[in-house]
């Protein structure tokens, strides 16, 4: 009989060694499993690796099942298991079981658990005037807080956040050390004696002013001032969101004056009063993710008229981070939270860079002596046929991988130049960055590096392979030229936004790829955009696209859909867009000379096929929107006006896979002479985009038998136009795709290049 060390016989003892991957580390997994092993009253130890958790556990066979068992079905919250190993093997004869020291292995990695919302626990406790951390503004547990944004490298232990220049009091250590405690190595654990502490920066000149802070904040709001607000992942600027006034003034400081702005509401008792609110809506703004949802508002809704700038929706999240909570609990009423930065760079998130870049925008400041390592936007998504659509991922998503359908070499994907986000991948994983934004100002181009560089750390990741964009000025692009000693490989836009979809949906074979976008860089050196794909991970066909049209001006005509419409009417009609007055007639006389001669020179003039670009174009005639002031704004309100009872819908040319618009601009234009509302041309002309592509998919089909239809690029942000085509493609047939994890605009670009780099180079 074999003995242990202390003369005991084994008895009937075994042992299990079990090595588990997945979202494993700060969300309570550890004392997880303490406490199942006690339960069975098994003997070993657990603790966290640089690549997931190990475990090691031994007693009673029955009671090694039901540890096994609890183990994968009673998971904690935000636990996920990708793979578990389970090996037997002798009992060692171990006399309880502990929670071992973290070990660091070299070149090993795991995944990072994205910043999570205030738990309930939490909430009941900030509220709970008994409460040993009543009322203070950085309180958290192993459910929820803090995880990406403060992390400086893996295991996630407190020294490798910035949680480190902290020193627990003993409550806090004591509760650190309990694995019966809810706070057992919560890594940013902490309280009001030992932890971070707010403080408000105000008056002229601004100076540390001494109070209550959120007393403070909450008088500064009321008197129509605008704060600086430190979050989870950055700074927020915030104003009273039915204050005109205040409203008015940050759109001019910010110098942002045409797109809607985010507003946080107290509770969803609140928010009822504004917006409607479906099942899955209230899900995910109830999430540990809490994103921005996009809601539609309700009829008479009181908030300043700037806010939304007349759009029907509205943006809106729920308090995520304690500070949020008493912010709203005081303050009582909705607040504009936007993104603190100046025009389009990323988000600032020290307090002297604060300071330094918001001093001209906010009045006052709150802040706190918590450093954001990792800087992250709120992130926004919007339900389209009842499921999640996500439309910028950062905050309580990334950096959480996707998981992909093979085992991947380390490739880097540097993504597009506008909504920027990259993408590395090792093994089965697909870490998306977070939104990173538009790459054409320095500072933005500085954080994505660092950021690279960052997500190449923590995931112990060294790309040997890079895919890029084809556009050679994109500066994501430059990028990966600039990196020596890789294999890099150039990807078409829309092949990357059509296998993005494949990803996500899990899809290997081949399939109808329809993208609808903006621009993108075709193999032709034409700006695609409307595309009619056969795709698959390797390679694409492209077997017809949208009628290909001039530019009047280029680029300034993507700012200027008036310029799009002239480039259309001109490109379509040639003389005939004469017959069109009633829009020719609002062009100022030099400006559509100007724009006659770049489309008969050919001068700044190039071709697209941009469904977007026509989305533009139909805007501007109708003059639903004959500027844009930010990116897709025509096309937003455009959708924003459908009137949703009309179903009629406009001729269409569709031949040899080419979709020629002038018939719909026609129809488009007549009605316009006919006075019909904007709401039915508007409907009418997303009905027969929906038809058009309808028919383009069952005449692909017809050629080629396949009926899997991927729908992906930026014009599927819009909700009607997805819903309406999901609808009819499936009527007649296809199983239909689209994105919903990652975006269909370009942030979902650098997922879709990993994988064909993939196919055209390591396979
Ligand atoms: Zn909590
Ligand atoms: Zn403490
Ligand atoms: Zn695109």
């Amino acid at each position: 009989m074999n003995r242990l060390a202390n003369g005991e016989p084994k008895g009937n003892l075994s042992r299990r060694i079990i090595e588990i991957k997945g979202i494993v580390q700060g969300v309570g997994f550890r004392p997880f499993i303490f406490q199942i092993a006690k339960r069975y009253g098994l003997h070993g130890w657990v603790l966290n690796t640089s690549g997931g958790v190990l475990i090691e556990v031994e007693g009673e066979e029955e009671s090694l099942h039901a540890f096994l068992d609890d183990l994968t079905m009673q998971l904690p919250p935000l636990a996920r298991i990708e793979t578990i190993s389970v090996i037997e093997a002798e009992a060692a004869g171990y006399q309880d079981f502990k929670i071992r020291q973290s070990q660091a292995q070299l070149g090993e990695y795991i995944s990072i658990s994205p910043d999570v919302g205030t738990c309930a626990g939490c909430q009941r406790e900030l509220m709970d005037i008994t409460d040993h951390r009543y009322g203070y503004p950085f309180i958290n547990c192993t459910n929820c807080g803090p995880r990406f944004s403060i992390i400086t490298d893996i295991p996630y232990d407190r020294q490798y956040t910035s949680m480190q220049h902290f020193q627990m009091c003993d409550t806090c250590a004591q509760e650190y050390e309990d694995p019966d405690d809810r706070r057992f190595h919560a890594q940013p654990n902490a309280c009001a004696q030992c932890g971070p502490l707010l403080n408000f920066i105000g008056g002229t000149p601004l100076q540390v002013i001494n109070g209550d802070v959120i007393k403070l904040t909450v008088h500064a709001l009321q008197e129509g001032k605008i704060v600086a607000v430190k979050g989870l992942g950055g700074f927020h600027l915030a104003c009273d969101a039915a204050d005109e006034t205040a409203v008015t003034k940050l759109r001019l400081r910010k110098h942002r004056y045409g797109k809607a702005m985010a507003v946080m509401m107290k509770d969803l008792e609140q928010l009822a009063r504004y917006c409607e609110l479906s099942a899955a809506e209230e899900k995910l703004l109830m999430s540990p993710r809490r994103p921005i949802v996009i809601l539609q508002q309700r009829k008479g809704a009181k908030l300043a008229p700037s806010v939304t700038q007349g759009l029907p929706t509205l943006g809106v999240m729920l308090p995520y981070t304690p500070l949020h909570f008493l912010l709203l609990a005081n303050y009582q009423q909705p607040l504009v939270m936007t993104s603190g930065n100046i025009s389009e760079e990323p988000l600032v998130s020290s307090n002297v860079e604060a300071l330094e870049k918001l001093g001209g925008i906010a009045d006052c400041f709150l802040m706190h002596n918590r450093d954001v390592i990792n800087k992250i936007d709120d992130s926004l998504t919007r339900v389209i046929a009842s499921r999640e659509a996500v439309i910028r991922r950062a905050r309580g998503y990334a950096p959480e991988p996707m998981l992909l359908p093979e085992q991947l070499p380390e490739i880097l994907g540097c993504g597009p130049e506008q909504k920027n986000t990259f993408c590395l991948t090792r093994d089965n994983h697909a870490f998306v960055s977070q939104h990173i934004g538009d790459l054409d100002n320095l500072p933005t181009l500085e954080y994505y590096e660092r950021m690279i560089a960052f997500y190449k750390q923590i995931f112990r990741i060294n790309p040997r392979i890079v895919a890029y964009d084809l556009h050679p000025a994109y500066l994501s692009t430059q990028y990966a030229k600039s990196i020596g000693n890789v294999q890099l490989l150039g990807v078409q836009h829309h092949h990357a936004h059509i296998v993005s979809c494949m990803l996500e949906n899990g899809i290997t074979d081949q399939v109808i790829g329809i993208a609808c976008d903006g621009t993108g860089f075709g193999t032709d050196g034409n700006l695609w955009g409307g595309e009619f794909l056969l795709a698959d991970y390797r390679s694409f066909t492209r077997l017809g696209h949208f009628k290909y049209v001039r530019m009047p001006g280029g680029e300034k005509a993507i700012k200027e859909p008036y310029r799009m419409a002239y480039g259309y009417l001109y490109s379509l009609f040639g003389k005939g867009a004469n017959a069109f007055p009633k829009y020719i007639e609002s062009i100022e006389a030099d400006e559509l000379l100007l724009m006659e001669q770049q489309m008969y020179k050919h001068l700044y003039a190039p071709l697209t096929s941009s469904c977007a670009r026509l989305f533009d174009a139909v805007s501007a005639i109708i003059n639903i929107a004959r500027i844009a002031r930010y990116e897709g704004e025509a096309a937003i309100r455009l959708e924003s006006i459908i009137d949703e009872r009309v179903i009629d819908y406009y001729d269409f040319d569709l031949q040899e896979y080419i979709l020629n618009p002038a018939p719909i601009l026609q129809g488009v234009y007549d009605d316009l002479e006919n006075d019909i509302a904007p709401s039915t041309i508007a409907a009418k002309f997303h009905n027969t985009l929906t038809n058009a592509i309808t028919k383009v998919c069952r005449e692909i089909s017809n050629l080629t038998g396949v009926k899997k239809v991927c729908l992906s690029g930026g014009v599927f942000q819009n909700a009607y136009l997805l819903k309406g085509l999901v609808k009819h493609l499936t009527k007649e047939g296809f199983r239909v795709f689209w994105q919903q994890k990652v975006p269909a605009n370009d942030g979902g670009i650098s997922l879709g290049q990993v994988m064909i780099a993939h196919y055209n180079v390591s396979k």
